[in-house]
């Protein structure tokens, strides 16, 4: 049996059929387009299903000069370009606008991932399957017999449904202790609510959260205090605002210090290891020193995807490989996309060649 880690990137979420981020937007619009009928009907009692089409809209026209009533093609930022400006212009004005923009856009999120994978669940294969993220959990859990943490920057609610729905309680790191398999979202998740209040964070039932739970968080009391409760999704580029969350967050990147000097493995699945992603990179090098394992560390990395060159392999590998310890044993397998390695993780894991960078 291995301490493992798994982390969860964009990718993987992909496989499962869900948006990435600079695909938010064109999925937003086409989920008002294509079945616009159909979602106005499901959100017919929510009022703010209306309003967060127009504050959004109103936003890309006074933001990115697109007019989306005269056309709906456009050239969109990505959703943390769009939800950065106003997170710093926030920080300084604190308009009622900027809030007002900033909602929409996280409801925008959550519809957009909603409707994206309900059009997966109808395609036949996956119907079978289900989820991948659920195959992995199985296989490497029940099957596998490993003691795993995941770790994610997805804010979706996969990982969350996969293991809920298995009947397994997920510890989201938000106090040092906390009992059931560890699910530490670096980055927020759909289903948190913060109450400024006192301090804490709520995660609601992940199963029956839908983006119904973000169109209107003037809705969301706290049970304790009665203030209303915010969103906590924090994007990479503006992570220094993670301390508007109280010590939540600052506790749930200490578990996942924990859980990755603790670990004999880390699979990476479905990411890039990009520049930006300081943070992320600063956690893995204070692991790294702090390890408390005798054995060299086994980094894993699934991260294959429709069209990725050679080119673009020879990059990805040559990021991990530079910045990664030298007696680290790194499995690089930048051409398995994640739901390969969700079919048979064990097989990847018991192939891992030894010899170190
Ligand atoms: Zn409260």
């Amino acid at each position: 049996m291995e301490r493992i880690v798994v982390f969860l990137g964009a990718g993987a979420s992909k496989s499962d059929g869900a948006p990435l981020q600079k695909e938010l937007f064109r999925a937003y619009m086409d989920s008002v387009d294509e079945s616009g009928e159909t979602r106005e009907r499901y959100y017919k009692n929510n009022p703010f299903y209306k309003n967060v089409k127009s504050d959004l809209f109103a936003f890309f026209d006074v933001y990115f000069g697109i007019n989306l009533s005269h056309s709906r093609e456009a050239l969109f930022p990505t959703f943390e370009e769009a939800l950065g400006v106003l997170e710093v212009e926030g920080g300084y004005a604190g308009k009622e606008t900027v809030r007002k923009y900033k909602d929409a856009i996280i409801a925008s999120m959550a519809l957009a991932i909603e409707s994206q994978l309900d059009n997966k669940r109808s395609e036949q294969n996956y119907r079978i399957i289900d989820s991948y993220h659920k195959l992995l959990i199985e296989n490497l859990c029940d099957r596998g017999g490993h003691q795993v943490d995941f770790l994610s920057t997805n804010y979706d609610l996969l990982a969350d449904n996969a293991l809920l729905s298995q009947g397994r309680p997920i510890n989201y790191g938000f106090t040092d202790q906390g009992h059931g398999i560890r699910l530490l979202k670096l980055h927020g998740s759909m289903n948190w609510l913060y109450c400024p209040g006192c301090g804490r964070i709520q995660a609601t039932g992940a199963a029956e959260i839908s983006a119904n739970n973000l169109l209107d968080f003037s809705a969301h009391k706290c049970e304790n205090c009665g203030s209303v409760q915010t969103s906590v999704i924090i994007p990479p580029t503006y992570f220094k605002n993670f301390v508007q969350y109280g010590d939540n967050i600052r506790r749930v990147w200490e578990n996942a210090y924990e859980a990755l000097s603790q670990a004999d493995r880390i699979i990476i699945c479905g990411y890039s290891f990009p520049h930006a992603d300081i943070h992320i990179k600063t956690l893995l090098k204070k692991s790294e020193q702090g390890r408390k394992r005798s054995t060299p560390l086994k980094v894993s990395v699934f991260n294959g995807y429709e069209g990725k060159s050679g080119e673009e392999k020879r990059k990805e590998a040559y990021r991990y490989l530079r910045f990664l310890r030298k007696d680290t044993i790194l499995d690089y397998q930048g051409d398995i996309p994640f739901e390969e390695f969700a079919k048979s993780p064990q097989q990847y894991i018991d192939g891992t060649q030894g010899g170190t960078i």
